[in-house]
């Protein structure tokens, strides 16, 4: 059995005006053991970190007891500049730890510390040694941290949300070299955070703290968004399933090999530039258009398009354009019955419009609003899944965020999925809960949607979010359309990426299944081609590779 390394019991702590923050907290961990604490922001995480860390604060009062069984408690806190000296350099930070840690002299203590800062993953060790802590970046100044924290040969690391300040990519960096750093030492440790993915993905065990109280969390998180509860998916069971689509238009292959699930409550934003197949895709799913070969099993869909000013009837009010999609689909009877009225209502309120505007006609209304009327039209049909192409488009900056956030409250409200398509990533990436990302017919990259804003792994995906943050890159000569033709061979992408190889214009890339921090992450490129990627697959997860 595993010896017992920290034991609180009835630990109470209240701050001025006899505000509880913990109370009646008992904890038990054991050598070795990875505990992650979550909870929402002013849960009191930090001040039951510290306490466990025997750090004491005399603003606090504290009862019950908590005993440590080990050597030395290390502990590493959020904002990383804050615990370094900023006029020291890096060298005569360590140094000084580790000669009153480590009783060493400074010749050992120089070797020493150059040793932890390589076992942190600061390469090379001898030029940060001389650095100053502004001098490194964010996730390199928390590897030092964590250099200090091991200097003193702890066997219990405390980590108070050891990666909020930092972006994704570091994130995942800072949670791998925490999970080898603690199995190589043997080390047990205490994650604190309030994300809990992180933490599911680090940590044998969580607790919640809520109230005051820890209460034990059983099962992993599952993979999502982080900290975002509105973009996370509200449901179970599939609405859509897309499995090895194919569709071409004479010698030009529109999709290719398409393999697409939505879930009940799930907003899936598909990205790609003009041509790449994303319309036809829309079309597909709706049967609008056939597809040559593969499987489409979807449920109950509605389609919305960019171009409003067709989408209406433009000589039937309002109301008549919704009643007529009620008619179509419910017969002539019940769409003239109160019933029908009464839908109508309830739709128009659904888009927030007005009920006396049902009596104008689509040339009354702005962009905007006509936006809403074919959305009106599209619920009234209850459907499972929206498919939502380029709605935005044409729409200004206030109309749009007016949308995105009515679109948000339908999913909630109506618990509807959506497979919301656009080129503008920034809209994409923030209503979605997944993001897809097309090229040539092929979907080459899906995942998480922060997953893939923060670290894109496809040389395309990496490509696209560099030109939406308004970056210079190269440009290219070669259309998606000619990458789509019949008789190409090899990657779609081959004719434009920096990375191409000999392989990669001879072949087509499979579609390889990797883990990333927030799930599963599905990639059409060889660099991530399964055997390539074995080492890291059989850690926590991998990050972009280009
Ligand atoms: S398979 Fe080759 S050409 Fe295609 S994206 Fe990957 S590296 Fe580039």
């Amino acid at each position: 059995m595993m010896e017992i390394l920290l034991e609180v019991q009835h630990l109470t702590i209240a701050y001025p005006q006899n505000r509880e923050v913990v109370r009646e907290l008992n904890l038990c961990l054991k050598k070795g053991e990875r505990l992650g604490i979550v909870g929402e922001s002013g849960a009191g995480k930090t001040t039951l970190a510290m306490a466990l860390a025997g750090i004491n604060n005399q603003e606090q009062t504290r009862s019950g007891t908590v005993t440590f069984y080990g050597k030395q408690r290390g502990i590493i806190l959020q904002n990383a500049m804050t615990c370094l000296d900023p006029l020291m350099k890096i060298k005569d930070q360590l140094k000084e730890v580790l000669c009153k840690s480590r009783k060493c002299s400074k010749k050992e203590a120089y070797k020493q510390a150059e040793d932890l800062l390589e076992e942190v993953g600061i390469f090379p060790a001898k030029q940060y040694m001389e650095s100053y802590p502004f001098m490194c970046s964010g996730g390199m100044q928390q590897r030092i941290n964590l250099a200090m924290a091991l200097a003193a040969d702890p066997d219990l690391l405390i980590a108070d949300e050891p990666t909020s300040a930092l972006d994704l990519s570091v994130q995942s960096q800072i949670l791998k070299l925490l999970k080898r750093v603690c199995r190589d030492r043997e080390l047990a440790l205490i994650l604190v955070s309030h994300d809990r993915k992180a933490v599911s993905a680090l940590c044998q065990r969580v607790c919640e703290l809520k109230a005051g109280k820890l209460t034990e969390r059983t099962g992993a998180e599952k993979p999502g968004r982080l900290g975002n509860t509105l973009n996370e998916s509200h449901g179970e069971g599939e609405v859509l399933i897309l499995k090895n689509l194919q569709k071409s238009y004479g010698r030009q292959n529109v999709l290719q090999d398409i393999n697409l699930t939505i879930n009940t409550g799930e907003i899936y934003g598909l990205a790609g530039e003009s041509g790449c197949g994303k319309t036809t895709l829309a079309k597909v799913i709706t049967a609008l258009t056939k597809a040559d070969a593969g499987e489409v099993r979807a449920e109950c869909v509605q389609l919305i398009f960019q171009n409003v000013y067709r989408a209406l009837n433009p000589v039937m009010t309002a109301e008549e354009n919704l009643r007529e999609a009620l008619r179509a689909k419910y017969g002539r009877r019940k769409a003239k019955s109160p019933w029908a009225d009464q839908k109508i209502r309830e739709a128009l309120e659904m888009v927030e419009m007005k009920a006396d505007r049902g009596m104008d006609r689509p040339a009354q209304f702005s962009g905007g609003q006509l936006q809403r009327l074919t959305l009106a039209r599209a619920l009234l049909l209850e459907p499972k899944l929206l498919i939502c192409d380029e709605v935005f488009s044409g729409l200004d900056e206030t109309t749009k965020e007016k949308m995105k956030a009515l679109l948000k409250n339908i999913r909630r409200d109506q618990h509807l999925s959506i497979l919301f398509i656009g080129h503008d990533l920034e809209t994409l990436e923030e209503l979605s809960d997944r993001m897809g990302v097309m090229y040539g017919g092929y979907l080459v990259e899906e995942g998480n949607a922060g997953a893939l804003k923060n670290d894109p792994w496809h040389p395309y995906t990496k490509k696209l979010f560099r030109l939406a943050r308004g970056e210079q890159v190269g440009a290219d000569s070669m259309t998606p359309e000619k990458e789509g033709k019949s008789d190409r061979v090899g990657c779609p992408y081959a004719g434009r990426c920096p990375y191409t190889t000999k392989r990669c214009e001879e072949e087509c890339p499979g579609s390889y299944r990797q883990k990333d921090l927030y799930g599963e992450r599905t990639i059409r490129c060889f660099l991530y081609e399964t055997e390539n990627c074995e080492r890291e697959s059989s850690d926590i997860w991998m990050h972009s590779r280009v």
